[in-house]
């Protein structure tokens, strides 16, 4: 039976180190969190994220915008983020609405202020191997894999997805740890031999439980990105990429979802604006093991 990897105790020990951090540093970082709109799911991660921010001991600004926003409007708002030097990151929540053109506006978003490292220069600073802010929920699957596995450095691994958000920036990072990466996607060749192949498993696709048991290598370490919402009798319950009671059963360690990688997420956020802020004032950023 693998090792459940408890991504809820490791993050809220991310968040009291960064408390500790935040309680030591001469001013207090700030977070900027812009919403467009009345989407209810961003409401709720607004709201989350806000919460946490100020848990940490940190300050967050929260824009709060109209559905109709217009895209010189918003454009404006995140100039004058990028120029405000009390701000140390912005946040635009994702989906904007759809008049909106969302690569303009996160990539008029400083790259230093990026914290959910979506910019093209924070994905091109990655891909070349320069410091740069990195994407919260693959920066979350390393600490993750370098807490529990350790020395990653020629582990053979797959990712499933490819996607800006996700599937990529995770690829950049393991690569980065010397290992040797095989990213998937949908039209991937033999996708269950491949992923048999891999020592470490993400997987980052948006299909609830697909990856099974006879997927994996035995011994493996599976990383389950995915967040999927399922029909449970009258009502519905999250699961994984991975279909985790069998999957638990072959490999040598395993995310669970809930209570993997999603709380990462929120503590890398943090911890990226907390980077921001060492880097705005020169002060050395903590590591994060990287
Ligand atoms: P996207 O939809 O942007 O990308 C999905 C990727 O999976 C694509 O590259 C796609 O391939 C690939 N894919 C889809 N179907 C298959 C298939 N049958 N076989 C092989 N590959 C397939 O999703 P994201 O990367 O944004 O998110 C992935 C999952 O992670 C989602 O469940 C999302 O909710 C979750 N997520 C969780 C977060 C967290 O905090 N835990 C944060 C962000 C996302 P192709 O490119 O060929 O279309």
């Amino acid at each position: 039976m693998a090792e459940i990897i408890d991504g809820k105790a490791f993050a809220a020990n991310l968040l009291a180190g960064l408390t500790a951090e935040v309680a030591g540093l001469p001013f207090q970082p700030c977070l900027a969190v812009v919403l467009v709109g009345e989407d209810p799911a961003s409401q709720v991660y607004v709201a989350n994220k806000i919460r946490t921010t100020e848990q940490v001991g940190m300050r967050s600004i929260h824009h709060r915008l109209a559905a109709e926003t217009t895209q010189n409007d918003l454009l404006g708002l995140v100039h004058t983020l990028n120029q405000d030097p009390s701000v140390h990151g912005i946040l635009v929540q994702l989906p904007l609405p759809k008049h909106l053109n969302a690569d303009e506006v996160i990539n008029t978003i400083h790259p230093d202020k990026d914290v959910d490292g979506l910019t093209v220069v924070s994905a091109g600073r990655l891909a070349s191997g320069l410091a740069g802010l990195v994407s919260c929920t693959p920066l979350g699957c390393l600490l993750l894999l370098q807490h529990f596995v350790g020395d990653l450095a020629g582990l053979n691994a797959v990712v499933l997805g490819r996607s800006n958000l996700v599937g990529k920036p995770i690829a950049q990072l393991l690569l980065q740890q010397h290992c040797t990466v095989t990213i998937a996607h949908s039209r991937t060749r033999n996708l269950a031999e491949l992923c048999r192949t891999a020592d470490i498993l993400i997987a980052a696709v948006g299909r609830p439980e697909m990856v099974k048991a006879d997927w994996i290598k035995p011994g493996a370490t599976v990383i389950d990105v995915g967040i999927n919402r399922v029909p449970n009798g009258a009502k519905t319950r999250l699961v994984g990429d991975v279909a985790f009671a069998e999957a638990a059963e072959v490999a040598g360690r395993i995310t669970p979802v809930p209570g993997g990688v999603g709380p990462m997420t929120i503590a890398c956020l943090l911890a990226n604006t907390v980077s921001g802020f060492c880097r705005s004032r020169g002060i050395a950023p903590p590591g994060w093991g990287l």
